[in-house]
């Protein structure tokens, strides 16, 4: 029997302020983080840990506020780099507005540059990124800054996260093709 796919929402609020209730992040299984705002910070040590690759939807706060903890925090014990997927945009504002030496360290380059904990992986739009039998593509969306939704298919199902958008009409598209096979939409925040 073929295993499911999980996608636990661990927080899809636009602010704090009700326990329970962070901003956006979602776990697919154990092992792959969409954004990591900060309902991120409920998992324990033991969960982090199991993170291996984050996708950051784009560079606002409350979708990324949690990653400069969770490197910070299990950065130190890995064998291999955390990976974090992102368009060339918000790989650069991390780079440039937190992990700059005076926000955050750059973890990229520690302990060294050629063996860092942390790893930026540029993504194109509706480029497919292949985790076992779990298939990723994301697709551009209209935001205030550039940005994506998330499509997860895999072999039992799918799911949908629009990230922060409120009309793109190749979003759509996608999601009524997908819809041919099993899917489930989540619509986020718009902040
Ligand atoms: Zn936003």
């Amino acid at each position: 029997m073929q295993k499911h796919s999980t996608v636990e929402v661990l927080g899809c609020s636009g602010s704090i302020g009700i326990p329970g209730q962070g901003t956006t992040s979602f776990l697919i299984d154990s092992d792959i983080l969409i954004d990591a705002g900060t309902g991120l910070c409920e998992l324990d040590f033991a969960r982090l840990e199991q993170i291996e690759h984050v996708l950051i939807t784009h560079s606002h706060l409350d979708h990324i506020c949690g990653l400069p903890f969770l490197i910070d925090t299990v950065g130190v014990g890995r064998k291999r780099p955390l990976r974090v997927y992102a368009t060339l945009p918000t790989i650069r504002a991390l780079q440039q507005h937190i992990f700059n030496e005076e926000i955050w360290p750059d973890f990229s380059k520690i302990p060294t540059a050629e063996n860092p904990v942390l790893e930026y992986v540029e993504i194109q739009p509706e480029q497919e990124l292949l985790f076992g039998e779990r298939r990723i593509t994301t697709v551009e969306v209209d935001h205030t800054v550039p940005a994506v939704g998330v499509f997860l298919i895999t072999p039992t199902g799918g799911w949908c996260f629009s990230g922060d958008t409120h009309q793109t009409d190749r979003l759509f598209t996608l999601i009524n093709q997908a819809k041919k096979g099993r899917l489930f939409l989540y619509r986020g925040c718009f902040s």
